[in-house]
């Protein structure tokens, strides 16, 4: 580890609180984020951002908190990986072959273990289009039994966004799991347990979470948003569902999609109001026979307080939220 993340790795201390911890991380992140455009040679840093050792054996590359743009790489998602006494797994892979192999290069830095499982949370183009950096006929490849179908329907689309970031990432494409998860599986990297959830309908149709038996630590990955605005990709109403689901009482630490690191109760209710608000604005909208076009900017500044890229996705997640609730 350099020394920046050997710096990153201090501030990431347990002993700091939650709020402190997501401070002072975002502070970093902001300060990482402001000198991308000083330098052209930079262009990509952003791909080598520092990996965490946020619990004991769990690593984290906290995502910039921007949209996805050529000067941050597309490096805007948490992704990393659990050290077990035997193997590695690797949590989605950053949204470029150039991610997938900066997670390559972070595993070796701390261990000699091979990478035996490489998840991906859900179908989005900054998680798990990486993939292309591994090697997956020697590990087992895993997603939401319904991730397949989502790459198949995205995918093209995504990798369009992408290798029109930079001619650099023509060489990212997408990798479909080689094995899914109905429901939940339990992965054992050497005295080390970890369960895969997968969830009904919720950010996606094809959210998979991971919790870490040792340390209680939930990868809940898109499930949580913490300062970034939650984007509308699946199920509003079954999102609020898994909400009372997600973080159990046993779970001590949460690593959410994007942003800071907790035990999540607070970022989860906060989320949680967002998507509340939308669901009673949209269903008072829909009893006053408002159209689309009214709805938005009846609630166009519903919890625009609260969130960072507020205005890029806000609208999108009324539309979404509309055509659900529309039917019911
Ligand atoms: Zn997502």
């Amino acid at each position: 580890m350099d020394l920046r993340a050997a710096e990153c790795n201090h501030l990431m201390s347990r002993t700091a609180s939650p709020h402190a911890t997501r401070r002072r991380v975002l502070q970093g992140l902001g300060a990482a984020a402001a000198i991308l455009p000083l330098d052209p040679g930079l262009l990509h840093a952003a791909a080598e951002l520092p990996f965490v050792e946020v619990a004991s054996g769990i690593y984290v590359r906290h995502g910039v908190q921007e949209e996805l743009s050529a000067a941050n790489g597309g490096a805007i998602a948490n992704i990393g990986f659990i050290i077990g006494a035997d193997s590695v797994a690797v949590i989605d892979s950053g949204a470029t072959r150039q991610q997938g192999e900066a997670v390559l290069r972070a595993v070796a830095a701390v261990t000699d273990r091979p990478v035996s499982h490489l998840i991906a949370t859900h179908v989005h183009l900054d998680h798990c289009f990486g993939h292309a950096a591994f090697d997956t006929g020697s590990l087992v490849s895993l997603g939401h039994h319904r991730l397949p179908r989502a790459l198949a329907e995205r995918g093209p689309f995504y990798l369009e966004r992408i290798h029109a970031l930079s001619p650099d990432f023509a060489s990212t494409t997408f990798v479909p799991p080689t094995r899914t998860v109905e429901d939940t599986l339990t992965i054992d990297l050497g005295n080390r347990l970890i369960e895969l959830a997968a969830w009904p309908a919720a950010h996606t149709d094809n959210d998979l979470t991971v919790f870490d038996h040792r340390t209680k630590t939930l990868w809940a990955a898109d499930l949580l948003f913490d300062a970034r605005l939650p984007t509308l990709d699946g199920s509003l109403l079954g999102w609020l569902e898994v909400l009372d689901r997600l973080i159990t009482p046993d779970v001590d630490l949460v690593v959410p999609g994007h942003g800071g690191i907790s035990d999540g109760r607070a970022t989860l209710a906060r989320q949680r109001g967002y998507l509340a608000a939308i669901r009673d604005g949209v269903r008072d909208a829909l009893d006053d026979g408002l159209d689309i076009p009214a709805t938005l900017r009846r609630l166009e500044d519903t919890g625009r307080a609260d969130w960072l890229l507020f205005d890029a996705f806000h609208g999108r997640n009324i539309v979404t939220a509309y055509t659900e609730l529309e039917w019911e």
